[in-house]
């Protein structure tokens, strides 16, 4: 592996220091990343503003510029997918539907525009909305999907001409780096640098007097202490954060019909997705079937370093992350949940923890108030579904949620009731898409990605009027 760099103003450039890159299927350091330091992170910024006053000006060239960015990810596909399969355990075939995700992003951002918004054109005279790029955006992403959540940003804010520096998690440098780089080839100097390195590198992005905005993407206590920082000069925010995302299967749910679909809902990417389903309400009438079939599948997916043919689930990113979810799971137990699948780490080198259903599960567990990010999930047996409407509201967090019943208008009822930022029918996490807003309420986050809410998210408004305009 040749040594990984960053880029700045369109050149690899590595750094003074380096920090080591663990693979989670054995535990072992297998990489070193460039440690940013705070001269590079200065000439990160600078580059990235003076990219902006040509890149805010050319649309056509943006577009273009996108999709031959899409491109050069498809070109570098393998490698780029290797890295992330090495850096965050997941399996190969994920890791290169991820870098097609983010090249598909980029397309579907090519293709879209800012419209004009006219409000008045008559005799009287004509006035408009226009909307303008912001600057330096500072985007910083997490561990989990690093290359699709890159993606998500860099695809929007440089569709609407502003440029980036962007971050990812010290935990998974490399895929990002290497997206940085196949991107580099695409785009003008500047435009979208890409640093890494630990702590406080990302503290120093968002303390930073370039950016106008910080786009972020991780756990709730860090949105809330960048939130804090970036009041300092109002940079504009959007925080995509933590959530504790609820199933809610109605009484006349068939268990062998959903659990397929609710299974892989709560343990694609071995539960680390923001929007995975973190708990279970079933009513009590089809609890244990509900519990059996989830149990079936949990006891018979292939779990394996993400480099072995086969594999569906990898291991648990890192070492705090494990031990979190084991802790979680071992309380549960510990407080008279039944582990119907799973329920402790694998007897094997790395971080894998076999994927686990907790069955009789009561109310207050931390596993069910929390969230865990990880193969555990617990199912709680409800009578009422008002009670069941009022657990899933409570809590902090508000990012997405589900309703499962062959009745679509019952379930679309329920919908409506819950506090979240997205809600599915019968399937979980589905408008995770370019084209729908994707984003939290309460400690979920604040603004959304995706679609043309997420664009008008990395533009100001201006109010431009005028005498009328003259026909031509
Ligand atoms: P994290 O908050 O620990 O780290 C996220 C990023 O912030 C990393 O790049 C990290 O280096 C950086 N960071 C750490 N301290 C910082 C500081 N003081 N200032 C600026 N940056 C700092 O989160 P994580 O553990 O990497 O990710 C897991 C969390 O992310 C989970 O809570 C998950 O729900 C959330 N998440 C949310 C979404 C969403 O779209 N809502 C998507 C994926 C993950």
């Amino acid at each position: 592996m040749t040594d990984p760099c960053m880029t700045i103003n369109g050149l690899p450039v590595p750094a003074k220091a380096t920090f080591e890159v663990i693979d989670p299927a054995t535990a072992e350091v297998f990489a070193q990343a460039p440690d940013c330091g705070r001269e590079q992170l200065d000439l990160a910024m600078s580059s990235a503003n003076a990219a902006f006053g040509q890149w805010r000006r050319d649309d056509d060239r943006r577009r273009e510029a996108l999709r031959s960015g899409a491109a050069e990810l498809y070109a570098d596909i393998e490698r780029i997918a290797g890295l992330l399969t090495l850096e965050q355990g997941k399996p190969l075939e994920d890791a290169r539907m991820e870098v097609m995700g983010a090249a598909y992003w980029l397309n579907h951002f090519a293709d879209l525009k800012l419209a004009r918004e006219i409000v008045q054109d008559d005799e009287n005279g004509f006035a408009e909305v226009v909307r303008r790029p912001l600057g330096v955006v500072a985007a910083i992403t997490p561990w989990n999907v690093p290359v699709t959540l890159a993606a998500w940003k860099i695809a929007p804010a440089l569709r609407a001409g502003n440029t980036m520096v962007l971050k990812p998690s010290p935990y998974t440098p490399l895929s990002t780096l290497a997206m940085g780089e196949a991107l580099a080839r695409a785009l003008p100097p500047g435009v979208l640098n890409v640093v890494s390195g630990l702590e406080p590198l990302g503290a120093q992005m968002t303390a930073h007097p370039v950016p106008r905005k910080v786009s972020f993407t991780g756990s709730t206590p860090t949105g809330m202490a960048i939130a804090r920082t970036a009041a300092d000069d109002l940079k504009r925010l959007t925080l995509e954060l933590g959530g504790n995302d609820p199933a809610i299967l109605l009484d006349d749910a068939d268990p062998e019909v959903i659990a397929e679909s609710l299974f892989w809902g709560a343990f694609a990417n071995n539960g680390q997705v923001c929007l995975a389903v973190k708990r279970v309400y079933a009513p009590e009438g089809i609890y244990a079937d509900v519990v059996e079939a989830l149990a079936e599948r949990a006891r018979t997916v292939r779990v394996d370093a993400g480099t072995v043919d086969g594999a569906r689930l990898g291991p648990i990113n890192n070492r705090p992350q494990f031990d979190r979810v084991a802790g979680l799971v071992r309380d549960a137990l510990a407080k008279g949940a039944r582990a119907a699948a799973g329920g402790a780490p694998l007897d094997r080198p790395g971080y894998f923890f076999a994927p686990t259903i907790l069955a009789d599960v009561s109310e207050g567990l931390a596993i069910v108030e929390e969230e865990q990010f990880g193969p555990a999930l617990p199912v709680i047996a409800y009578r009422d579904l008002d009670d069941v409407i009022a657990q899933a509201n409570s809590g902090p967090y508000g990012l997405t949620a589900s309703v499962w019943s062959p009745d679509i208008a019952r379930a679309r009822a329920v919908a409506t009731e819950l506090e979240c930022g997205q809600v599915a029918i019968n399937a979980h996490g589905t408008g995770a898409r370019p084209d729908l807003p994707f984003g939290g309420v309460k400690h979920s986050g604040i603004g959304v990605e995706n679609g043309v809410w997420g664009l008008h998210g990395f533009t100001d408004v201006q109010t431009v009027v005028s005498p009328a305009i003259p026909q031509r």
